[in-house]
């Protein structure tokens, strides 16, 4: 008992000695920091170019950010000029794999592939190095019992977080209801989630929530652009390689 009581005490010691926020920025992230009002809009897989397109639209209407976390299998070189637009705007873009496989279910080539040439392939499009700095595993899984350490993987692929979400809600009144400070909204590109965004943007404004991205959420920089042709060519000829 005595030592069940000590251990509850240190756990009770190292639990208050954390920072405020140390939670909040563990490896997977599912939200920001409640404290603050501010939102992370994100879509994701980006299949659909027409409701990419208005899903940008929407960010540029309202003068807020949002974040699009897009498949490298589905770049393509026709689509370059929203992409190019998207990469220079306010807005982020963030690496969400190649082919939206279970990175839980991946060899470990496997998964440096999905998020090696995402990478590759907004670069190949853009026509210039966009460094995605933020990270979202397709279906949100990585580690599962028995499979290798996706989340390590990541991390030293140059990931700091893997970014989860806390509303997945795309009804705009049951959108309303869960929303809160430090939330992450996930939507697709689809006409329900474009139908719910076109009011809760303007709603969310209106209650006071400041929109921003991913990265500004998790106190990261703005993505820092490079036109070093070596590191394109570079990735270029990996993916080629493949
Ligand atoms: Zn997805």
């Amino acid at each position: 008992m005595k030592r069940t009581a000590a251990l509850l005490l240190c756990l009770m010691m190292l639990l208050t000695a954390l920072p405020a926020g140390a939670e909040e920025f563990s490896f997977s992230v599912r939200h920001g920091d409640r404290s603050r009002r501010q939102v992370a809009v994100t879509v994701d897989d980006c299949f659909n170019l027409d409701y990419t397109r208005m899903a940008y639209d929407l960010s540029v209407k309202h003068n807020v950010p949002i974040t699009f976390f897009v498949l490298g299998i589905k770049l393509y070189p026709q689509d370059a000029e929203l992409w190019r637009t998207i990469a220079a705007s306010h807005n982020e873009i963030g690496n969400h794999s190649y082919g939206h496989r279970d990175l839980s279910k991946q060899p470990r080539m496997g998964v440096y592939n999905q998020v090696m040439r995402a990478q590759s392939s907004l670069d190949a499009v853009l026509g210039y190095h966009y460094p995605m700095q933020v990270f979202r595993p397709p279906y949100g899984h990585t580690n599962r019992a028995g499979s290798v350490d996706v989340n390590r993987m990541i991390q030293s692929l140059g990931y700091d977080h893997v970014i989860l979400w806390d509303v997945s809600q795309t009804s705009f009144e049951k959108c309303k209801k869960q929303v809160q400070n430090g939330s992450i909204l996930l939507f697709h590109t689809n006409p329900k989630d474009l139908k719910c965004l076109e009011k809760l943007i303007p709603w969310l404004i209106e209650e006071g929530y400041e929109l921003v991205t991913v990265s500004q959420m998790l106190g990261k920089p703005s993505v820092a652009t490079s036109t070093d042709l070596y590191e394109f060519v570079e990735y270029r000829d990996w993916q080629n390689a493949l």
